[in-house]
């Protein structure tokens, strides 16, 4: 089979869905359900027919496009990402695999390969979290990380639920429909760029993602006692932000103490109450985003700072609340899929290494029902999330080719 990637067709579709959005360019803006989204919707849905692909939404949006394979019963191989972006983002960040997964399909149909399963992209609604706070939301649903109840009651901060912004966009059907059957992907595979300096800095033009971060976010709440700061005397006090620096030091020290360079942790907001120069903070409100690749040295983590939370409101008599705002597993990509890629990079003569993910993506959810893998190409500075972002074609086409082999190997 002669694989080919129409690089100039790819860029000139990447540059086309970029004008698809609520920014100015090269800024692009595209979030769920807005008249703009739908729009970039029937746009690509449209390329998928043009490519010969059959075309199906499921209740959350999440599209599929479809090559029947020869045996159309057995277990397709997917592939896909995201095309909503968060507001003044740049025009790669799920682009590329959601173009590229097309552009390789349209590939291997030129080459003339024939599959025996199916292959489909497959396009999830609202990976950023945006709109409705939660990002992931299509594969959430689609793995059953959450429920179709939960998602109902999602609101934006117009008030909007998930469930009417849904139907206004002409979904139809439930949201309990969404979660995918067992064996419904032999493997599924997803394109991206790094978001990342790595493969730019080290010269590799892929990266074969072997395991995805995950975050768990605490909102921790330490209440104490507020008062004059003249007319209280240190050895009376009960001071919030006092308690809550010692927590949040303590954490740090967990995380570096874990013996892993995957293990990180970040205090990120941290709110002062009630905020004035001369009054003993009473109340301090501060987040925590813990994540790792393993859930077991996560979790362990998460304990002991349960255990310095203890000590801490013992020692400074001060009370501390925590909510967990999530806890999501950590993904292991597929060892079958990782040794696919591998060798389909080979084939092509294009160098790889094996990465994580520290960034989570769709395919996070996806690997928790079905054998999955990122495949990872470099892009500009590690922008991302921003106009600057940038991904050169020829990497783009490099991710393409090694794509598509993939697909081919999987779909034989
Ligand atoms: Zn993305």
């Amino acid at each position: 089979m002669k694989l080919e990637v129409d690089r100039g067709r790819l860029s000139k579709e990447i540059d086309e869905l970029a004008l698809i959005s609520d920014a100015e360019g090269p800024a692009v803006t595209r979030i769920v359900f807005t008249p703009t989204d739908l729009r970039a919707r029937s746009w690509l849905i449209a390329r998928c027919e043009e490519a010969g692909l059959a075309v199906r939404q499921d209740p959350i949006g999440n599209i599929f496009a479809r090559w029947t394979g020869s045996e159309p019963s057995a277990p397709a191989v997917g592939t896909g990402s995201h095309i909503d972006a968060i507001p003044n983002s740049g025009k790669y960040d799920g682009v590329v695999g959601v173009l590229g997964g097309l552009e390789a399909i349209r590939a291997l149909r030129r080459g003339g390969f024939e599959p025996r399963r199916s292959i489909e992209l497959l396009v999830f609604t609202s990976e950023e979290p945006t709109r409705f706070g939660i990002g992931c939301l299509g594969s959430r649903l689609l793995s059953g990380a959450m429920s179709a109840e939960a998602a109902r009651n999602l609101k934006d901060k117009e008030g909007v639920s998930l469930e009417e912004a849904r139907q206004t966009a002409g979904l139809k059907g439930q949201l309990e429909e969404v979660r995918l059957g067992k064996g419904y992907y032999k493997g599924f595979v997803e394109l991206h760029i790094e978001q990342g300096p790595l493969l730019e800095q080290q010269r590799i033009p892929l990266g074969i993602v072997t395991q995805i971060a995950a975050p768990a976010t605490l909102r921790m709440t330490v209440e104490g006692a507020g008062g004059h700061a003249g007319g209280v005397l240190m050895p009376d006090r009960k001071d919030a932000l006092c308690a809550a620096a010692e927590l949040i030091l303590a954490i740090e020290s967990l995380a570096k103490a874990s013996g892993a360079k995957d293990t990180v942790a970040t205090v990120g907001i941290c709110d002062v109450f009630p905020g004035a120069v001369n009054s003993i903070p009473s109340r301090v409100r501060f987040t925590v985003d813990l994540r790792d690749i393993s859930l077991a040295r996560r979790d362990s983590i998460l304990r002991k700072i349960e255990g310095s939370l203890q000590s801490v409101s013992a020692e400074r008599q001060v009370s501390i609340q925590t909510e967990q705002l999530n806890a999501d597993a950590p993904g292991e990509c597929d060892r079958a899929i990782v040794e696919v890629l591998s060798q389909s990079c080979k084939k092509h003569q294009l160098m790889s290494i094996p990465m994580v993910s520290r960034a989570y993506h769709d395919s996070l959810f996806m690997s928790h029902i079905v054998p999955a893998a990122m495949l990872f190409i470099p892009c500009r500075n590690g922008y991302s999330h921003r106009p600057d972002e940038y991904a050169a074609p020829t990497d783009i086409e490099r991710g393409v080719s090694a794509l598509a082999e993939t697909l081919a190997t999987l779909a034989s």
